[in-house]
């Protein structure tokens, strides 16, 4: 029971309450930034060991800056602004994002699109976040060289399915229970509202996600839209 409350306390962070706190930490934060830079200057030359301080210090900025952008987009947004619209550009949209991320890690892409899907009610924006989420956890998951990115759209039955699939290092059982969870992370920098933020976005389009992973082999997420809609 004490689980479950800590779950809900966990979910109501990630509402408005996350969406407040964001807003009020931003902006000082912003300062405090602009603030380190003027201050970096000055210093440098006067203290010892000032550049390990300042890299510790903006390290940490950087890292509650990201904490932030994380709760505010995780937070469901307010209102969807739904455009009919086709998939499949949209999604290669998305994936402009991480080209140049793949390319540098020398990782490949594997695309293959359904032409025969009907035009969907999305909001791009949010698609977008959702679909970067999961490209970037997929890049980080995989290996320089040898990391292939399928991203796939078809149908399945009478829903859409976009696929999307990666050989990286895989989830284990256990971790995959508590992988939408807020504030579940595996990685030492990681904030853990990424997929938080992914299954709020594909919920509120009134869609479902599923997940399917093996340890060392790798982990595919499939989205099923509603073509209804
Ligand atoms: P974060 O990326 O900040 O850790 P996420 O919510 O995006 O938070 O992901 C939570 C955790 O789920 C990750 O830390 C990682 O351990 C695991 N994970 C997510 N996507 C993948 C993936 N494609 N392959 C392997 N592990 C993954
Ligand atoms: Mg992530």
């Amino acid at each position: 029971a004490e689980l479950q409350l800590l779950r809900a306390e966990k979910l109501s962070m990630t509402g408005k309450l996350a969406r407040t706190i964001a807003h009020e930490v931003r902006n000082p934060l912003t300062n405090l930034s602009l603030a380190l830079e003027q201050l970096k200057d000055e210093i440098d030359e006067q203290v010892e060991d000032a550049d390990l301080y300042f890299t510790i210090i903006s390290r940490n900025t950087e890292r509650i800056g990201k904490l932030i952008s994380d709760l505010l987009n995780s937070s469901k947004p307010k209102e969807l602004q739904l455009e009919k619209q086709a998939l499949n550009p949209l999604v290669r949209e998305a994936l402009d994002l991480v080209r140049d991320r793949l390319h540098l890690q020398s990782m490949s892409l594997v695309e293959g699109y359904a032409d025969d899907l009907p035009d969907l009610s999305l909001d791009t924006d949010q698609l977008k976040i959702a679909l970067t989420n999961l490209f970037i956890n997929a890049i980080e998951a995989m290996k320089e060289e040898q990391g292939q990115l399928k991203v796939a759209t078809y149908w399945f039955e009478d829903k859409i399915c976009l696929e999307i699939g990666d050989n990286g290092q895989g989830i284990s059982k256990v971790d995959q229970h508590q992988l939408f969870e807020p504030f579940f992370t595996g990685k030492k920098e990681g904030t853990g509202l990424g997929l938080t933020t992914v299954q709020n976005i594909v919920h509120s389009h009134q869609g479902s996600i599923t997940m399917d992973s093996e340890l060392g082999e790798g982990t595919t997420f499939y989205i099923y839209f509603d073509p209804e809609l």
